[in-house]
């Protein structure tokens, strides 16, 4: 049989379907290509990169598949999949005593997403509020450890939600960091404003946010929002047939810049410069910024839930050091070690957290 039969055949997955459909397209379809892993879950982020990879030659449908894969309206929700998966992913809540008795000694660091980690990811992305009790954990935790949270907006508008100054902030994807306010512990230097690594670009994002504005007004339900150094094209609340029309018009007014790159999120098309700089360099800058860039006294925690957080937990792994843990309610592929299931309970592992280095204080 086939990998393409093997596929087709497997009803159950339509995410693998809509993958091998826009391999098939994308002209990266072979048959010794294996289109579903070992695990059963395909490597989205390697079928993203191919995509981007085609720029100019890759085709519509491809992108409108690959939208599809990125945003599916249902998942996979066999139960033995499930217990698979959180094998491999245990819940850091679960987990929490074990973790911490690895971590003795270290420096903690605390990175954290915004969108579908802090806030619930809502219709309306001018919405996602934080709750005040989140606000509190996030507060405590800053007060003990470097707190920073990395985030694909801008920061002004991150730091709007948030409203804590004594932590750090890497809007943009990590393309522009600011320290915590005068006054507050675990600051670096004197510069608030430490890193704008595509600051030469943001005449040119300006420019294709009107173009991108004017291009889809048309479609109901398409949000544009400038996120400064980057741009994100929701299709949250835009019906699925007209997402074909959508990424056409986006694809349209990016190919005439091929300094910007396209990447997906969740229900978002995202537009970034072609810098090689991503929410993984950020969380590099900042623990060197912080002095551990070659430190091994230090366990720096990351906490996302989207495929852009994707590139820290690489770091993670990469340097051996430090806890990926995924906000997923359910199985995805993923480069974090372990999983929290929705922004409820990394409220009560933040909580936790706090918890532990107080009565290790007292210990001590
Ligand atoms: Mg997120």
């Amino acid at each position: 049989m086939t990998n393409q039969n093997m596929v087709i055949s497997d009803a159950k997955s339509g995410l693998a379907m809509a993958i091998a459909v826009a391999l098939k397209e994308s002209g990266h379809f072979s048959p010794a290509m294996p289109v579903v892993s070992p695990n059963g879950y395909f490597s989205r982020k390697k079928l993203h990169k191919k995509l981007e990879a085609n720029g100019n030659g890759a085709r519509m449908n491809a992108l409108l598949d690959s939208m599809r894969a990125s945003s599916p309206t249902r998942r996979p929700t066999d139960t033995e999949d499930h217990t698979s998966w959180i094998l491999h992913h245990p819940s850091a809540l679960s987990m929490f005593e074990e973790i911490m008795r690895a971590s003795q000694g270290k420096q903690i660091v605390v990175f954290l997403d915004y969108d579908g980690t802090l806030s619930p990811i809502v219709q309306d992305p001018d919405r996602a509020f934080i709750t005040t009790e989140m606000r509190e954990a996030v507060r405590a935790v800053a007060n003990l450890f470097p707190t920073a949270i990395v985030s694909g907006r801008c920061r002004a508008k991150v730091y709007n939600f948030v409203r804590l100054s004594e932590l750090y902030y890497a809007g943009s994807h990590g393309m522009d960091i600011k320290g915590p306010a005068k006054g507050h512990t675990h600051r670096t230097g004197n510069q608030t404003v430490l890193c704008q690594p595509a600051r030469e670009f943001l005449p040119m994002i300006n420019e294709v946010y009107r173009a991108l504005m004017e291009k889809i007004k048309h479609i109901p339900g398409a949000k544009v929002e400038n996120n400064k150094f980057c741009l994100s094209v929701h299709y949250r609340c835009v019906e699925e047939k007209k997402w074909g029309e959508l990424g056409d018009q986006v694809k349209m007014v990016i190919k005439e810049y091929p300094q910007l790159r396209l990447t997906q999120g969740r229900k978002v098309l995202e537009i970034r410069p072609t810098i090689k700089w991503d929410k993984g360099n950020a969380l590099e800058f900042l623990l060197e910024a912080l002095g551990y860039a070659e430190s091994n006294d230090v366990l720096p925690i990351y906490i996302g839930d989207d495929r852009t957080d994707e590139d820290a937990f690489s770091v993670l792994r990469e340097r051996k050091q430090g806890l990926g843990i995924l906000v997923s309610k359910t199985p995805k592929d993923t480069n974090a070690s372990y999983s929290l299931q929705e922004p409820l309970e990394v409220m009560k592992f933040l909580q936790r957290l706090v918890e532990w280095k107080k009565l290790s204080v007292l210990r001590h």
